[in-house]
């Protein structure tokens, strides 16, 4: 069994100095053997810090996101070839991202591109809008979202792909989905791979849930055949309450 993988998305939150201090009470809460994936996305400002801070095999990095272009007259963004040294993983296509910042399918598919060609690991982040479901559209829209970011990527390198399945609904409301809206969308993702890479292929893609994620609900998603972790927000803001969402996940690899 695949070690299951947990990330603390922490957004616009946590200057250089706080995260350098979480690093410091997140290492002494989880060990180091673990046989949980931990990755941290904190502000870019911190990647330095924590990259040189961190033990890469107690905790990995992420970037919160990235420009498509490799370097250039670009002011003010960040390309995949300046993370590479810094994180292992990046996220795309959050949906703050989508919705707050109007990033496209396109801008998404250019991202993913721009990561996978960086020798990174891409965190594709998909979930329809409350509007969304209540017009019974969430397959449609995971259908689009998942071909159009996906539309440049190899079957060598689907691989390393991660699938973050992030309803919009979800994130930072309190109403986390229910483990049976899990196990739709999981199906409809894996579905939808499958059909673009074949089962065998399919089944190596890691597949994460995301939205109000807590130590209290952690464990009813991770039981879920197929969900191979989490994308955690809010919850990963403070150390002790992510290190008791990683235990569920350590507990959950010894029972699985
Ligand atoms: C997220 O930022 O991806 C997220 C899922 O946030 P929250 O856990 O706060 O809902």
């Amino acid at each position: 069994m695949s070690k299951k993988l947990i990330i603390g998305n922490w957004k616009m939150n946590l200057n250089v100095h706080q995260a350098s201090l979480y690093v410091h009470e997140l290492s002494e809460k989880i060990p180091e053997h673990n046989d949980v994936e931990v990755v941290l996305a904190p502000t870019n400002l911190a990647l330095q810090t924590l990259s040189l801070q961190v033990k890469r095999r107690q905790f990995k990095l992420a970037a919160q996101n990235v420009y498509y272009r490799d370097d250039g007259a670009f002011t003010g963004e960040i390309s995949a070839t300046m993370l590479r040294g810094l994180v292992q993983y990046v996220l795309v296509g959050h949906s703050e991202r989508r919705h707050i910042f109007g990033e496209t399918d396109k801008d998404v598919r250019a991202k993913m591109q721009a990561v996978v060609r960086n020798e990174l690991i891409p965190i594709l982040c998909v979930g329809e809008t409350a509007d969304e479901r209540a017009n019974n559209e969430t397959k449609h829209v995971l259908h689009d979202q998942i071909t159009g970011g996906l539309a440049n990527i190899s079957s060598e390198d689907i691989e390393r792909v991660v699938i973050a399945y992030e309803p919009v609904w979800a994130i930072g409301t309190g109403k986390n989905a229910r483990p049976e809206d899990l196990e739709k969308a999981r199906d409809t993702i894996r579905h939808q791979v499958t059909s673009l890479y074949g089962e065998a292929i399919a089944k190596k893609v890691r597949l994460l849930y995301g939205g109000s994620v807590s130590a209290d609900n952690a464990a009813d998603y991770l039981a879920l055949p197929g969900v191979d972790g989490l994308l955690v927000g809010g919850a990963s803001l403070k150390a002790d309450v992510f290190a008791s969402v990683v235990e569920k996940a350590r507990s959950q690899g010894r029972e699985g």
